[in-house]
């Protein structure tokens, strides 16, 4: 993908029938032309989804190569389907599935040697803001993900600052807030892996009537997007506003 352009990514997460899976993609696949947008479908709709003028991503992945690991997918068997990006460390994988910080960077290191770009998700909990650690514990997170990677496996990584507490409740940090997560974020990946200016997308809460407005911060690489994609005519809004048509 060429930098300095925005970057629109949908996570449709555990969202839509094989039905409303076909009314979606008659709209979507008429209408995102961009290279600049990855949709991650839920992975039995992948195969759906591939060979258009879109990227596919998935929303997980797992570490290991191949084996007896019942229900996962190694990013070996993704990049043989078509796929090119992987979304790592979402937040609801964090919390509710209990992926750790070790289990987060095998996973990114795994898919970074098979192909896949990487989408790593990192955020602070409400808790953390009010106590004033996010700096802290984006440190920590993106730290351990990408610990020991070089920096030509790194500018395959694309990092999307969540706040958790952003992730489908409506609330949006202030902007000045998001742009000075965001300049933290990218001093510190230079700082820690030399890497300069690496592509930070904002996710939570991200929908067709804010776009505008998110879309003007200055330093945003583009946006995660969750609810909102799964709503085509909305997602496709959010894409004309940060990617142009
Ligand atoms: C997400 O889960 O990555 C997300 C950004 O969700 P939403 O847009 O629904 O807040």
């Amino acid at each position: 993908m060429e930098k300095n352009k925005k970057i629109v990514v949908g996570n449709m997460k555990m969202n839509l029938t094989s039905k409303e899976i076909s009314t979606y993609l008659k709209f979507v696949n008429k209408k995102i032309t961009s290279r600049r947008v990855v949709i991650c479908p839920t992975s039995i709709y992948v195969p759906y989804f591939v060979n258009q003028n879109y990227f596919v991503g998935l929303q997980n992945i797992y570490s290991e190569e191949k084996g007896a690991y019942t229900g996962e997918i190694s990013p070996k068997q993704a990049y043989s389907m078509g796929i090119s990006f992987v979304i790592v460390g979402h937040s609801e994988r964090r919390t509710l599935f209990k992926e750790s910080d070790t289990l987060i960077h095998n996973k990114v290191k795994a898919a970074l040697e098979n192909h896949l770009n990487v989408i790593l998700c990192i955020g602070e909990t409400e808790e953390e803001r009010s106590l004033l650690k996010t700096d802290v514990v984006i440190k920590r997170q993106i730290k351990s993900a990408l610990k020991g990677l070089d920096s030509a496996m790194i500018s395959k990584v694309i990092l999307a600052y969540e706040p958790i507490w952003s992730i489908g409740t409506g609330v949006i940090p202030k902007k000045k807030d998001i742009e000075k997560t965001i300049d933290y974020i990218k001093g510190l990946v230079f700082q820690e892996f030399l890497v300069e200016d690496i592509p930070v997308l904002y996710g939570g809460s991200v929908n067709e009537k804010n776009i505008e407005k998110l879309n003007t911060i200055p330093n945003v690489s583009g946006f995660l997007v969750g609810g909102a994609s799964t709503d085509p005519e909305k997602f496709l809004k959010i894409i004309e506003v940060a990617v142009g048509r």
